[in-house]
């Protein structure tokens, strides 16, 4: 089986996904890629969480040709290679349509930092994708979906805010391998939960200051991080 160890990682992934509760039936997907090889290991399409096995997932190449597997792949197979395209560091990407994420995606409204969890994972508002136009639909429209979120992106770093909401949509997620895009999908459907409780109480509520955000987000990203323990490997 061609890269058993990623697919293990992305099995594992996507049944994080279900453990956290981010899944109904068979929606959301998680890829991570090799970048030696170019070889990107997604979620096939339509295959129940319950009944997924290592060798179920799905081994493609950067031009979304099957190189290994007997399934069809994510139906969203297009955008996740996208993003693995423009966001040269990132190792993995988490789609799914978790409840208040989605609401946001929904609303078209970026997700306000209101408090430190979100500081500690997103630089900033999570953003939302323009929507796409009727010819981009009709067109390639899974392709067109990462287009837009790479465009969302064009003056924001995708590793120091890594989601996105695409309008009318969902979340996409990502990070250095699939099981942190997996994590970060967990966590922004906390911070969006979190932030839809902060609006009902006071629909006032303010974002965090920038020295508040930037204190939380620099003391676990960046060369300046002291948050947790020090890595030795
Ligand atoms: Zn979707």
């Amino acid at each position: 089986m061609l890269l058993k160890t990623l697919r293990e990682e992305v099995l594992d992934a996507n049944l994080e996904l279900v453990r956290r509760g981010l899944v109904l039936y068979t929606f959301g997907n998680v890829s991570g890629i090799d970048r030696g090889q170019g070889l990107v290991a997604i979620k096939p399409s339509g295959v129940p969480y319950e009944e997924l096995t290592a060798a179920q997932i799905v081994v493609s190449d950067l031009k979304g040709t099957i190189v290994d597997g007997n399934l069809r792949p994510s139906s969203d197979l297009a955008t996740h290679l996208e993003l693995y395209k423009h966001f040269s560091d990132i190792g993995g990407v988490a789609h799914t349509h978790s409840e208040f994420a989605t609401a946001w995606a929904q609303a078209e409204t970026p997700i306000p930092c209101y408090g430190t969890t979100h500081a500690d994972y997103f630089h900033g508002p999570v953003p939302v994708t323009e929507r796409l136009s009727g010819s981009e639909i009709a067109g390639d429209y899974e392709l067109e979906t990462g287009v837009a979120i790479c465009r969302t992106f064009s003056e924001t770093d995708p590793n120091a805010t890594p989601a996105v909401l695409v309008a009318g949509h969902a979340p996409f997620c990502w990070g250095p391998s699939a099981a942190e895009a997996a994590h970060n999908a967990v966590i922004l459907e906390y911070v969006a939960r979190v932030a839809y409780h902060t609006l009902t109480i006071n629909s006032e509520s303010r974002p965090l200051t920038r020295e508040l955000h930037d204190k939380h987000f620099l003391r676990k990203h960046g060369r300046n991080a002291y948050y947790g323990q020090v890595k030795t490997q």
